[in-house]
């Protein structure tokens, strides 16, 4: 099958099965995105999370991931919820409140996978947000959007709200343009952020940042002068390529979960926690250490 056929018999599924984007590009070493890399480890801005500064090779290289790896196939998810939670309590970021999105989006994928297998012989290896691969950098190279000064992927259709998994594949596809960046003079989501961990445009320093300290930090919180419990979203929020874009229907919020007060987070049970959220995000963190979150904010 020709190069072309393929890759837009592959988009199609993809958006049948209920992606939100789909674009290809060449498996190639990330030249352009490894000093920013690199930059970014020299300044511990990685906080305690050591993975991120092991295995850089295959990071910044799909073939040494993926021997003989000659195209990546990105898929985009949006999240962007259809109802927020009221801001009297809790705060939870939005990609945490439907099932968690490994399971859903792998589910996925592998459908994805027995189409491309029902047209072609091939290898592949799926990804969702598990393996050293610079995800962000993957979409924007196939033309899902662009790194904004957020530092987050930005769809134009679904601003940066959008979870992505990849397909790696020994298959020769026709690739994508890249999109030129268009965040233009904005700086919403820096003079957003409320701890400084988006310290210049384009510069994370995780160590400051809310979601680090709620979701990945061992012990408690450090840093957070937010309402936020599990994850932070003020630069998403801040983003006005977000404000417009259509809502998923594919994250429904977990029952009850909108509503959970800091007295109910304060008292809830393990086995309770694990019978409402063992699907859920929220299970990253653990119960215990939202209720750390909850009491060193003195929400109760
Ligand atoms: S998630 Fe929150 S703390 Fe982290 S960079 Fe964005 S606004 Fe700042
Ligand atoms: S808030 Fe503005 S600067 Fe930040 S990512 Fe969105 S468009 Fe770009």
């Amino acid at each position: 099958m020709e190069k072309r056929s393929l890759n837009l018999l592959i988009k199609q599924e993809a958006l049948r099965l209920q992606f939100d984007g789909c674009g290809i590009s060449k498996a190639e070493r990330l030249e352009q995105e490894e000093p920013h890399l690199f930059y970014w480890l020299n300044h511990h801005y990685y906080a305690e999370m050591d993975y991120m500064a092991k295995n850089l090779e295959k990071r910044v290289d799909p073939t040494k991931l993926m021997k003989g790896a000659k195209s990546v196939i990105c898929l985009l998810s949006n999240y962007k919820p259809a109802q927020w939670q009221s801001s009297h309590i809790p705060q939870i970021a939005s990609f945490a409140y439907g099932r968690d999105y490994h399971i859903v989006l792998k589910e996925q994928l592998y459908k994805l996978k027995a189409f491309i297998d029902s047209q072609v012989t091939s290898s592949m290896r799926l990804f969702v947000d598990t393996a050293p691969i610079l995800e962000r950098a993957w979409a924007a190279k196939a033309g899902l959007g662009w790194i904004g000064k957020s530092n987050l992927l930005i769809s134009p259709k679904f601003g940066p709200y959008t979870f992505i998994s990849v397909i790696l594949t020994n298959l020769e596809l026709e690739t994508d343009n890249p999109m030129e960046p268009q965040c233009g003079s904005c700086l919403n989501c820096v003079k957003a952020c409320p701890t400084g961990a988006l310290n210049a445009p384009f510069s994370l320093d995780a160590r400051r940042c809310i979601s680090y300290q709620t979701i990945e930090k061992k012990g408690p919180c450090t840093q957070n002068p937010s309402p936020y419990i599990f994850g932070c979203e003020i630069c998403l929020r801040a983003c006005p390529y977000g404000a417009n874009t259509p809502y998923t229907t594919l994250f429904p919020p977990l029952p009850g979960l909108l509503q959970v007060t800091a007295n109910e987070w304060k008292e809830m049970l393990p086995d309770i926690f694990s019978q409402r959220f063992s699907k859920s995000p929220l299970h990253r963190a653990g119960l215990q250490k939202i209720k750390n979150t909850i009491a060193y904010l003195r929400l109760v």
